[in-house]
């Protein structure tokens, strides 16, 4: 029989992993999701056709995995109501929220739980996200795999065995979707002085981030030499390239990476 798994939240990302859950064959009467108000649960029902409930406490009372997905600065109201329900169940905690430590979660929630915190990514909402997984010692190896399980309904998983390398994950991932989405502004605007109507160019550009994302996950070749195939000698490709070596963009990806983990840091 199917975990029972209440989301607290149902908010996009809590939708976003319900939804691809769905898709990947997940039977929607053992998931849960709850909100304060049922306005904003009611589309969710219909919509996905799950369980639904305002009360908290209550949603985890028959719950073998609860998914934290509210704000975080909401966080500790939200575990310190629900303490008592959750110490008498012992469900495995997942949290999707960013900066709170696994072992702040446990205290709020009343300690000696199992925890897996995830660093998701905003490209889950359209099923191609990348997450990076940490369980406390309490986790059991059966709550990895549900935990893989249901985070891999809305794309990449991979785990990390100490909860400091969640930083660099949110370097590398959490944040990253916005680095791509800086170079389409800049390829876009790039491509506008160069003649092109600004609209072909940003299609152009995100069509190639894709194709070449799925050449270089498809291929065994690492990406150094995907790229060395592309740059035939004195050509167009080897110009571009070492105008971005000579630029320092290895260095600037460094930097700016380093600046995100030790941001992430500082909010934990
Ligand atoms: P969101 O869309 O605002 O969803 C949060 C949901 O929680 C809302 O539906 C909200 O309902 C509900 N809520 C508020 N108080 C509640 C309570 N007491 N009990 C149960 N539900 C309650 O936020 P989100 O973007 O999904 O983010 C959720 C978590 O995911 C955050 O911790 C965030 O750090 C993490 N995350 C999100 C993303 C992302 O791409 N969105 C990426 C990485 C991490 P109302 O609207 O009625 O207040």
């Amino acid at each position: 029989m199917a975990s029972q798994v209440t989301f607290i939240g149902a908010g996009n990302m809590a939708s976003a992993i319900i939804g691809g859950m769905i898709d990947s064959g997940y039977p929607r009467e053992a998931i849960t999701a709850t909100s304060p108000s049922d306005d904003m649960l009611a589309p969710v029902r219909e919509k996905l056709g799950i369980h639904t409930e305002t009360d908290n406490a209550a949603a985890v009372a028959n719950a073998d995995v609860v998914v934290l997905a509210v704000k975080p600065q909401i966080m500790h109201d939200v575990c310190s109501a629900m303490r008592d329900a959750v110490q008498a169940r012992k469900p495995l905690i997942l949290s999707v929220a960013a900066g709170l430590p696994a072992e702040t979660l446990e205290s709020w929630l009343g300690g000696e739980l199992a925890v897996v915190r995830c660093m998701p990514n905003t490209p889950s909402l359209v099923g191609a996200g990348a997450a990076g997984l940490y369980a406390n010692p309490r986790v059991s190896e059966a709550q990895r795999r549900l935990a893989t399980e249901l985070l891999e309904a809305v794309g990449l998983v991979e785990w990390v065995e100490e909860e400091a390398l969640l930083e660099a994950v949110t370097a590398v991932s959490g944040s990253a979707p916005a680095y791509f989405f800086l170079m389409f502004e800049a390829m876009e605007e790039a491509g506008a002085r160069l003649g092109l109507p600004a609209d072909t160019a940003r299609r152009l550009a995100m069509q190639t981030a894709f194709g070449a994302a799925r050449m270089a996950m498809a291929s065994d070749k690492p990406p150094g030499e995907l790229k060395r195939n592309v740059m035939s000698p004195g050509g167009t490709t080897e110009r571009a390239i070492e105008h971005l070596e000579d630029a320092g963009l290895r260095d600037i990806m460094q930097q700016a990476m380093t600046a995100c983990a030790e941001r992430a840091r500082e909010m934990a």
